[in-house]
């Protein structure tokens, strides 16, 4: 379904991004891999897509937390694919601390990641989109774009963010054979959220199975984890022509979390 399309997910060499770009990558999308990680993890993880799937598969190392190195990424994504039509972005850090503790460097740092590098990417992915006539631009929101958790000032600050930008570049975009949306997952078991799950056995004394169960318990109805497979089935269908009407959405994929 996407053959021949360019897509550069941020945030891909682990969790919901490498989800994401396993599933576009499936429809046939060239990609443009990005994130952090282990040289030798990310260059399999490059070459098992491309050899599977048949596509032109590359990766930018780019600090989304710089302005500079978001258009370098996208420049660079433009340069070896062709074009961005597909831009997905999802890097995003965690911290977890009340708001009069609350670290001012890792303030700075989740707003930079977690929401100026979204607006550094689109500001520089959408000219060629509008050139071209035709764009998906996909933001990893969070129940937290929603919904407030305590300790998470940063993060849910950044989320509802994003998902305001979301919202404006959907109406500028809105005749011009772009869409812009928000997938909004509750809990995915990830490195990120894995962090939380041991944070939350050592506090509670508690083992990890025990820790897991309470974590969901509190937020999630369906009790069961979302999966990376799942999130990026939903990236695949916001690209379909099914989607093609649907832009500034929110869509929650989080068992309930939102319904309460
Ligand atoms: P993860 O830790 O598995 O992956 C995060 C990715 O972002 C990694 O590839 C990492 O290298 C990259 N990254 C971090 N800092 C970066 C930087 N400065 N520049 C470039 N890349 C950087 O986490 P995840 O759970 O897959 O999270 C991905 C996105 O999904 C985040 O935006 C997160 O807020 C969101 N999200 C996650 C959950 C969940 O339950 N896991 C729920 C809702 C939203």
């Amino acid at each position: 379904m996407l053959k021949g399309r360019n897509a550069v997910v941020t945030g891909s060499t682990s969790g919901i991004g490498e989800g994401v770009a396993r599933a576009l990558a499936a429809q046939g999308a060239n990609i443009m891999l990005n994130g952090f990680g282990d040289a030798a993890a990310i260059e399999k993880l490059r070459a098992e897509l491309a050899a599977k799937h048949g596509v032109k598969v590359f990766y930018n190392p780019a600090d989304l937390s710089k302005a500079a190195e978001c258009a370098a990424l996208i420049e660079d994504a433009e340069k070896r694919l062709g074009s961005v039509d597909i831009l997905v972005n999802n890097a995003g850090i965690q911290h977890v601390s009340p708001v009069d503790e609350f670290p001012t460097e890792k303030w700075d740092l989740i707003i930079a990641i977690n929401l100026s590098s979204a607006f550094h990417t689109i500001h520089a992915a959408l000219p060629g989109m509008k050139k071209r006539g035709f764009g998906k631009i996909i933001n990893t929101g969070s129940t937290h774009a929603l919904v407030a958790s305590a300790n998470k000032a940063a993060y849910v600050a950044a989320k509802h963010g994003i998902l305001g930008l979301t919202k404006v570049v959907a109406l500028e975009t809105a005749t011009t054979g772009i869409t812009c949306n928000a997938i909004c997952p509750g809990w995915v078991l990830t490195p990120l959220v894995q962090k939380q799950i041991d944070a939350r056995a050592a506090n509670e004394k508690i083992d990890l199975k025990q820790a897991e169960h309470n974590l969901l318990a509190e937020k999630q109805p369906s009790l069961r984890f979302t999966k990376v497979e799942d999130i990026g089935g939903v990236a695949v269908f916001l690209c379909s022509p099914a989607a093609q009407n649907i832009t500034g959405i929110a869509l929650p994929v989080d068992g309930g979390w939102t319904a309460q």
